[in-house]
């Protein structure tokens, strides 16, 4: 295998070459949204000028290459996440997933006093919804700790699996940690004691393999705007025997066999969950940021990406007053920090004037900003086309204006 020149990668990306505040762009906030390729964006506006049509519906020549390049997409997603296309609902992304089971699956069988487990650090896409549903059926939620590195802690996580636990929501990998859950593992346990897995794969899939067929889950969610895809894609992935037994969530055109007013017969998964006419140019897109992704391949992106974690953890390590938050183990690629004495969005608003984009505030973490007792954190999340230099320029600036607010 040759190797890869990841520094020539970045010029795939148009919008590395941007200036901010006349100084070169350092994107450093991939784990909000990642920056998109060209053949991604390519790929959109080809749909747009040459085949934009509604998918399913039309038996003319647009309207049948419309569908093709979405199931095509579809079919695509599927192989990169080691599943089968008809088990993979394509939904707005993991926000629009997460509530699908909890409004499907979780909402008509739960029963008052049965409990939903999530863990410390999800983010809100996988608590609230559970709130919303808990309230409706009488469910609890029931919280798995962490210990203070940013692990979960194992041991109370199998002990808190009681048997009116019903539900595991669980992240693959933390959006202000970088932890990365031992999943399998975790899903093995579940199932042992019969409680169905919903795992948010947000920061997963861009990052690392993933094989959803081997970690065991019930339940997998993921969002393409993160994985160099279009805002607005994702999918949810689910057991065939979960999709069979779940109502629709959303009910409209696309999703049915036949309307009558007396009753209406369903589509078979995954298009009983597809009601409407979908995001077809976003996921035309999504299926591009997959062939760009495989083309690279998952295994040498996570190797880049943990080369420059490794050398921004030991380079902002040396950084006076600034504290890492989440110093697990296994993490992907983004650190959180403080600075003594600078506030969050302080630093974040001077890193901007210097042309350098990280994430400063909650992260959608709430619980996880109380655990910490924290307000806020900065956080820096990297991607393969980030750089040592640009790194460099981070942890040089933060010293700069450590020093100014000091
Ligand atoms: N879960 C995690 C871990 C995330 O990082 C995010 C995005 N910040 C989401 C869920 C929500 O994703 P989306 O808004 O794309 O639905």
């Amino acid at each position: 295998m040759t190797a890869i020149d990841w520094q020539a990668r970045r010029a795939d990306f148009p919008v590395l070459s941007r200036r901010v505040h006349g100084k070169p762009l350092v994107y450093l906030d991939s784990a909000n949204t990642s920056q998109k390729p060209a053949a991604v964006i390519e790929a959109v506006d080809d749909f747009y000028r040459r085949h934009n049509a509604n998918v399913s519906r039309a038996v003319h020549t647009l309207g049948g290459e419309a569908t093709e390049s979405y199931e095509g997409a579809r079919k695509r997603l599927a192989a990169f996440l080691n599943v089968r296309p008809d088990d993979l609902v394509l939904t707005s992304g993991t926000t629009q997933a997460i509530n699908l089971v909890a409004y499907s699956f979780a909402l008509p069988r739960l029963r008052p006093g049965e409990t939903i487990l999530l863990t410390r650090m999800e983010h809100h896409a996988n608590i609230v919804p559970w709130q919303l549903i808990a309230e409706r059926c009488g469910a609890t939620i029931k919280v798995a700790e962490i210990t203070p590195a940013g692990e979960l802690d194992l041991d109370a996580l199998w002990k808190a699996m009681t048997p009116e636990v019903k539900i595991l929501g669980v992240t693959h990998v933390s959006n202000v940690l970088g932890t990365v859950n031992p999943i399998a593992e975790i899903c093995r346990e579940a199932r042992r004691r019969g409680i169905a897995t919903v795992v948010d794969g947000s920061q997963a899939v861009p990052h690392r393999p993933v094989d959803i067929a081997a970690l065991g889950c019930d339940f997998y969610a993921f969002t393409g705007h993160k994985m160099l895809g279009p805002t607005g894609t994702g999918g949810l992935w689910a057991r065939r025997e979960h999709w069979l037994a779940m109502p629709p969530f959303l009910g409209g055109g696309e999703m049915i066999k036949e309307v009558r007013f007396e009753k209406t017969t369903f589509n078979d998964p995954p298009h009983k969950f597809e009601a409407g006419t979908p995001n077809i140019a976003g996921v035309v897109g999504l299926g591009a940021a997959v062939d760009y992704l495989s083309a690279l391949g998952m295994a040498a992106i996570e190797a880049r990406e943990q080369s420059l974690l490794a050398y921004a953890t030991e380079r902002l390590s040396m950084v006076p007053g600034l504290r890492i938050i989440g110093q697990a183990q296994q993490k992907a690629a983004l650190i959180s920090f403080l600075v003594e004495g600078a506030h969050a969005h302080d630093l974040a608003t001077l890193l901007d004037l210097e042309g350098i984009a990280v994430r400063s505030g909650h992260h959608c973490a709430h619980p996880l900003m109380q655990f910490y007792g924290v307000p806020a954190t900065c956080r820096a999340s990297l991607a393969f086309y980030n750089t040592t230099t640009e790194i460099d320029a981070l942890v040089t600036t933060i010293d700069k204006v450590r020093k100014m607010l000091g």
